[in-house]
């Protein structure tokens, strides 16, 4: 084990400071070994964009105090649902007591830094404003990054360098994404008073909620909106695959402006000031577009490894986790003084034992399910679930038989009965995939 940099060779180089980076890195110093965590950015988490969402489970398998210290926005207490129509909308809610909570929102900026303080304490080398350019490669095997001013040697690199990795790309364990597997994400953080906040909201001080959107904008289009709860912000924002944007032309911006005009939406963010303006990649692809997570010298882990479950919106825990079982791979490795492609390929097996491949496993077929019939869940079907409850609320003289009868014929004309036998066959196919095989 190196204690010190000689001649720019170290054990392991970690790039990229995000959650599965850091939690890499800092997995690896804690067995002693040098790492040098290399971050593009001015510091952890200024290139860094998100909901969002952390999960105390993951977080804690990594700082397991953190809620001593870290900067936590609110504690996620309540979970809405909306389906936003042209002017009405439907909302299911979900409200947990404040123990039973499992996630906080976080701003990333300031999330991914103290992570990346606490790494340091713990011995990694932290390398800021610095872009890995490529990867170093011998007879076949990664052996370091090249970086703009030098070249940094190690053992093991760890790729952990977002959704578009370049340098997974570089080696071949990555081709470019699809657009129909990737989304385009917009946000905005909007100023509020923290007792507006919780006036609106519903909550008390240290309580959060969260609004997944359905509809409104992108009825018929693949994508969904967001609301997170922080202090004294409210982060909104939304997510379209990039198939959807070039195929009809639209700007995610003008969507999320229509979603804020919203009449559900527009009390929430009133008078509210615009303080942050972002744009992202979510990868979208699911199971079927996991790489190989290892070669000769290296691994892949996180966004750069395209682990999202975008199902549960879990993208930061995943990153996590993998960047912890890349790190125990590289320390084994590196006690045994192998390497190579058989000697990494265990972090392989060990996502696929974790939950995280066993979840995207059940999703799998759900992005193509969702891709074919989009225009018949992501509109007709959210449509009439408002219509449903407009007709279930009117009183207006027309005898309830009447009413019901109009609701299931007008239903009927714009989905048949062989349409809805087909839409039930495709539910069924995905329940089974997710509970049986
Ligand atoms: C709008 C939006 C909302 C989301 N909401 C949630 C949510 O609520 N909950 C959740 O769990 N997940 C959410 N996600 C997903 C989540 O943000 C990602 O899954 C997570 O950040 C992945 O972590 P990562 O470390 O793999 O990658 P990233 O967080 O993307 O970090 C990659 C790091 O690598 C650096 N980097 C890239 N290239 C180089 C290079 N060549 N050299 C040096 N450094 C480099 C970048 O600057 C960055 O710091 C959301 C994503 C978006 C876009």
């Amino acid at each position: 084990m190196n204690k010190n940099i000689h001649q720019n060779k170290t054990d392991v180089i970690v790039v990229g400071a995000g959650p599965a980076g850091i939690s890499a890195a800092v997995t690896i110093a804690r067995a002693g070994y040098e790492v040098i965590l290399i971050e593009r950015g001015t510091f952890a988490g200024s290139k860094n964009v998100f909901g969002g969402a952390i999960y105390t489970q993951a977080i804690k398998e990594i700082f397991p105090d953190f809620e001593t210290s870290a900067p936590l926005e609110r504690k996620l207490i309540e979970h809405k649902f909306a389906i936003l129509g042209e002017d009405d909308s439907t909302i299911v809610s979900y409200r947990k007591n404040h123990e039973q909570a499992v996630s906080y929102s976080v701003i990333r900026g300031k999330f991914d830094r103290w992570m990346a303080e606490e790494a340091k304490k713990e011995g990694v080398i932290l390398v800021e404003e610095t872009v890995v350019r490529e990867l170093l490669i011998e007879n076949e095997k990664v052996i370091g990054v090249k970086t703009e001013l030098e070249d940094y040697y190690a053992d093991i690199v760890i790729l952990a360098d977002g959704v578009n990795s370049l340098l997974a790309k570089q080696i071949g364990l990555r081709e470019d994404i699809e657009p129909k597997d990737v989304a385009v994400s917009v946000k905005e953080v909007i100023k509020l008073d923290k007792e507006i906040i919780n006036d609106r909201f519903l909550i008390n001080d240290n309580e959060g909620c969260v609004y997944q959107l359905f509809g409104g904008s992108m009825l018929g289009k693949l994508g969904l909106g967001f609301i997170y709860t922080n202090k004294d912000s409210i982060s909104i924002g939304l997510g379209i695959t990039l198939d959807e944007l070039t195929e009809k032309k639209i700007k995610p911006y003008e969507l999320l402006n229509q979603i804020k005009s919203h009449p559900t939406i527009a009390p929430l963010i009133k008078d509210g000031e615009v303080i942050e303006y972002s744009a992202h990649l979510i990868p979208e692809g699911g199971y079927k577009k996991i790489p190989t997570l290892s070669g000769a010298g290296v691994m892949i882990v996180g966004d750069a490894a395209m682990l999202v479950n975008n199902m549960h919106w879990e993208g930061t825990n995943l990153a996590m986790i993998s960047g912890k079982l890349a790190g125990e791979t590289a320390i084994v490795a590196l006690s045994k003084k192998d390497t190579d492609e058989d000697s990494l390929a265990r972090y392989q097996e060990a996502i696929e034992k974790s939950f995280i491949m066993k979840d995207l496993y059940a999703y799998r077929n759900l992005m193509d399910i969702i891709h074919d019939k989009k225009e018949v869940f992501l509109d007709i079907y959210l449509k009439k679930i408002n219509a449903f409850f407009e007709m279930f609320t009117s009183v207006n003289g027309i005898p309830k038989r009447e009413l019901y009868r109009k609701f299931i014929f007008n239903f009927l004309k714009e989905r048949s009965l062989k349409g809805l036998l087909s839409d039930g066959w495709a539910i069924l196919r995905l329940i089974w995939s997710i509970l049986v095989k």
